[in-house]
């Protein structure tokens, strides 16, 4: 399997996966690159994954449909162009001879969804959409700190080696930010570097891996003490209660440039 992050936009990527003949793409807020690279490599669209219903992850999903046939599957909750296959919490698909697993992971948007495979190619794979960045989350537009941390937990708990497919190329500033809450975590540092360096050659810095995540993410460390005593500086959150330093972080973030 082929997993290709297609650029969009500003700072979008449309994953795609191909086994050479056939393809799925997630989130296609533009069908022009989408179109394009299908047909430079003689692929058929099988399937439109959707996570949310944000613009820039559905503007080219009208026109791939028609211009391919392709199947469409996407969050049962929220107002995504018709036909589609409605999913939620425990459903699967077979895409492409895989087996998704679907998860609810409101926050982001209320009715957000994210798709995981535990094997392809002998390594799982998550495609999040907008809800967990490398190094950052997505804002809270229709959710709660709470229902948030919930659905990140949800996936810092999939295997380590899961890649995580996010959408947008947030990792340089969600870096800034993680060095300025947590300034002795010299595993961020050394990640930090590396980013830098693929930025400066245009390459992107994902996927990354849950492990990694967990080590240096701090949406997904609220309970690490450093991370807790930061938010409390910063904000007076109560160190002890996971969401309240979530939400500190959160809005901290938000005005953080
Ligand atoms: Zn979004
Ligand atoms: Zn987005």
């Amino acid at each position: 399997m082929n997993l290709i992050p297609l650029p969009a936009f500003q700072d979008n990527y449309l994953w795609l996966l191909h086994d050479g003949q056939r393809a799925l793409v997630v989130d296609p807020g533009d069908a022009e690159p989408v179109r394009k690279f299908l047909t430079e490599r003689g692929l058929q669209l099988e399937a439109i994954l959707v996570t949310h219903h944000h613009p820039d992850h559905i503007g080219g999903l009208d026109a791939l449909r028609d211009a391919t046939g392709a199947r469409v599957y996407g969050p049962a909750r929220e107002r995504i162009p018709q036909p589609l296959e409605p999913l939620s919490e425990g459903d699967r698909i077979e895409v492409l001879g895989l087996s998704f697993e679907v998860f609810d992971v409101p926050g982001h948007t209320a009715g957000h969804i994210a798709y995981f495979c535990k094997d392809v190619d002998d390594a799982p794979l998550l495609f999040c959409g907008d809800t967990l960045f490398s190094g950052g989350c997505g804002r809270l537009f229709e959710g709660t700190p709470a229902q948030m941390l919930v659905s990140l937990e949800k996936l810092a708990a999939l295997p380590g080696t899961t890649r995580v497919c996010c959408t947008h190329e947030y990792t340089l500033s969600n870096l800034k930010f993680a060095t300025a809450v947590e300034a002795g975590n010299l595993q961020l540092e050394h990640y930090r570097q590396q980013c830098e360096q693929r930025r400066s050659h245009g390459e992107p810095t994902l996927p990354s891996t849950i492990a990694l995540e967990r080590s240096i993410n701090p949406f997904l460390r609220t309970g690490i003490p450093a991370v807790a005593r930061a938010a409390h500086d910063h904000s007076g959150a109560d160190e002890a209660d996971p969401v309240a330093v979530f939400a500190a972080l959160r809005q901290w973030k938000n005005g953080f440039r």
